[in-house]
């Protein structure tokens, strides 16, 4: 064999490798919040993330995971059924081949959204991909890692969420609101962060401001508590 070709050969035997992902978890559930609540959705939950904002409740994506092949990802939401699929993590994007896999679910026909945490690049997201981008607050301890270079990115497509814990940053989002412009840019969310102030505080303040915002309750949680895989 000649050196070119057993290079070549390399090359096409390397390739699965390059379309490998780091997979926490794949299930099948009801899309909890954000603009596709309630619709039957595949999750597809990568592994790792560099912040640790103080709420976080998918901790067990930090660390181990399973090597899974794109594809197969993409056959198994094929086999759940379900028109939505959700790529989250941890921070999904913190793997580059996440765009990949965003791809090759648009081109297979599903509805697709990315949770991301907004301090990742998100300009090379595949356009049909939904982007819900969490812009951290104040009490979250990760505000610093917000790349405020992405808000120009969004569209009507895409979705700006805030997980608010206090006053604090109640007024902090509101500032960003208005700072940014975001209400015009996409749809925005207001979410309380759990166990920290209450649903009916945070509602109340949205009505007596008249906010431009969509008041969102993770529809999860009232079903299932915290069980992972929900
Ligand atoms: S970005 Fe998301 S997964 Fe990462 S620590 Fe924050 S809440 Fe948890």
């Amino acid at each position: 064999m000649t050196e070119a070709l057993e290079a070549s050969r390399l090359v096409v035997d390397d390739q699965p490798e390059l379309e490998r992902l780091k997979i926490t978890e794949v299930f099948l559930s009801l899309q909890g919040e954000a603009r596709d609540v309630g619709w039957p959705t595949t999750f597809i939950r990568l592994t790792g993330c560099p912040l640790r904002c103080t709420y976080c409740d998918t901790t067990y994506s930090f660390f181990g995971g399973t090597w899974r092949q794109i594809d197969d990802l993409v056959d198994e939401a094929t086999q759940n059924g379900a028109r939505h699929v959700c790529v989250t993590g941890g921070e999904p994007l913190s793997q580059k081949r996440c765009l990949i896999l965003l791809k090759k679910l648009c081109d297979a026909g599903f509805l697709v959204s990315l949770e991301t945490s907004g301090a990742i690049d998100i300009s090379a997201v595949d356009s049909r991909v939904s982007r819900v981008l969490d812009l951290k607050t104040p009490s979250s301890g990760e505000m610093a890692r917000n790349r405020l270079a992405n808000l120009p990115l969004l569209t009507a497509h895409d979705q700006v969420k805030f997980v608010i814990g206090d006053r604090a940053d109640y007024d902090w989002s509101v500032q960003m609101l208005k700072t940014h412009n975001l209400a015009q840019r996409a749809e925005v969310l207001f979410s309380p962060s759990h166990g920290q102030i209450t649903a009916t505080e945070l509602a109340d303040w949205i009505i007596a401001d008249r906010l431009p915002v969509r008041f969102q309750w993770q529809l999860h949680k009232q079903l299932w508590g915290e069980t992972p895989g929900k």
